[in-house]
């Protein structure tokens, strides 16, 4: 069987960002594994503008982002197989995959990077009652119809979700000549970025209804109707609410959950965001094995995602190397306020400067971030306002990291 030092599962931003950063450390054979026809993962379907703020400082469209990095793994002569999909990984890093010249594959892999995105929740995952019809589909779907495949979805369409997928494709639907009647949100607040709902709903006086979802869906063959209804504070239907809205289309913008079967498969410990749970360096539970992108946790904007994988690739280079730290692990932990943080742990023996990630329950104005190890402040910031659907950081410095104990917090605290 081959051996290979280096594979990266998934060709998408976390992994071409992985595999350019490990190969910049001096790890010589890596190779990524994808599994579509091209490398870049959703961010081909993303033909809007808005990538790229962060880490080149330019507005760019998905693909325009994505094809710089493209272009590094092509000048890094980093090898990648297409049209190649992963099927099974094991705990000693045997992985199994599977392509029309190869057949099925297996290769021994010292150190693998997960980095398989995430897939969007569907109609059956939120249990939506009424006719099972056509004309029922997911945001990133539609997405994929109108910008790869050249297919508008619907004429009059009802978005269930007010997260950015589904903000973005109401716009993109109505410069493509679709009515998009109306967003409808669950929440009493919106999933999305503020920026978004300014450009893609209020420029075009598309109304958001919060506090309302898809009570029932009518339809013999194809959607007819959607009754939304208004919901209470535990998220029951409120009867006597009921709107009955005509409709085609019912785009589903509800949510994104890891792509996390090998993991899954193989018994790796999964954490509260649906990803594995991982350390500093991104490294699961299981030895040799590193995890970044939406596979880990589900991200707002693709630069922290790029960010993300070449922390993953130093990782995997430092282990590779011999380089990490051994000591006991430090758990990380999430307080008042924070719905989850990540790493979920840091070795006490840690060197290097660390980004805690995470996120608040809910939107909350005029508060301090608090970082504590077992009652020692290591960090307190101010924030005028957090919101659940944007990725909060604190940096830590690693003199500050050095010599922990018990357990470090995140924690809120009012102004
Ligand atoms: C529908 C949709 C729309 C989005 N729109 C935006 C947006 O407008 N702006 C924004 O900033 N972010 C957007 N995002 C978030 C965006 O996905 C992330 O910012 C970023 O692109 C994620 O990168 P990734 O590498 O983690 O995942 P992906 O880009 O999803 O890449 C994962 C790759 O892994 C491959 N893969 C998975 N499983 C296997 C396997 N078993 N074998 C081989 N290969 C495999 C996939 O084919 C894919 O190419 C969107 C996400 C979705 C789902």
């Amino acid at each position: 069987m081959e051996t290979i030092d280096l594979l990266v599962i998934g060709g998408g931003s976390a992994g071409m960002a992985a595999a350019i950063q490990a190969k910049k450390e001096g790890i010589d054979r890596i190779l990524i594994l994808e599994k579509n026809e091209v490398l870049g993962g959703i961010l081909n379907q993303c033909i809007h503008n808005g990538f790229g703020l962060t880490e080149f400082k330019e507005e760019l469209t998905g693909p325009e982002y994505l094809s710089r990095f493209v272009q590094q793994v092509e000048d890094l002569k980093i090898p990648y197989k297409l049209n190649t999909l992963v099927t099974d990984i094991s705990l000693d890093k045997v992985v199994t995959f599977t392509n029309a010249s190869d057949g099925i594959t297996h290769l021994q892999a010292k150190a693998i990077i997960m980095a398989t995105g995430c897939y969007e929740r569907g109609a059956g995952a939120i249990q939506i009652p009424g006719d099972r019809c056509a004309g029922i589909i997911t945001a990133g779907t539609a997405q994929k119809y109108l910008n790869i495949h050249g297919y508008l979805c619907g004429k009059r369409i009802v978005i269930l979700g007010s997260g950015d997928i589904g903000l973005i494709m109401a716009r993109r639907l109505t410069l493509e000549g679709a009515k998009v009647i109306c967003v409808s949100e669950i929440m009493p607040y919106s999933n999305g970025l503020n920026r978004n709902i300014a450009q893609c709903l209020d420029d075009y006086h598309i109304p958001l209804y919060l506090s309302r979802s898809v009570s029932q869906v009518i339809g013999k063959q194809r959607l007819e109707k959607v009754v939304l209804s208004a919901v209470d504070e535990k998220m029951k239907f409120i009867p006597g609410t009921e709107m009955e809205i005509e409709c085609d289309t019912l785009i589903l913008s509800v949510g994104l959950i890891p792509y996390l079967s090998l993991l899954n498969n193989i018994g790796c410990p999964i954490s509260s965001t649906k990803g594995p749970l991982v350390n500093e360096h991104l490294e699961t539970k299981i030895e040799g094995i590193f995890s970044c992108g939406n596979c880990l946790h589900v991200h707002d904007v693709v630069d922290f995602v790029t960010d993300e994988g070449r922390l993953a690739g130093h990782g995997a280079a430092l282990y590779l190397q011999q380089l990490l730290p051994h000591d006991a692990d430090i758990p990380v932990v999430a307080g008042e306020g924070i719905s989850y943080v990540l790493p979920q742990s840091i070795k006490s023996d840690n060197r290097e400067d660390v980004v805690l990630k995470f996120r608040v329950r809910k939107p909350i104005q005029d508060i301090y971030i608090i970082v504590e190890n077992s009652g020692v402040l290591l960090s307190k910031t101010f924030k005028p306002v957090l919101i659940p659907s944007e990725m909060a950081m604190i940096k830590i410095k690693k003199e500050q990291m050095a010599n922990l104990h018990d357990q470090v917090t995140v924690r809120l605290e009012k102004r």
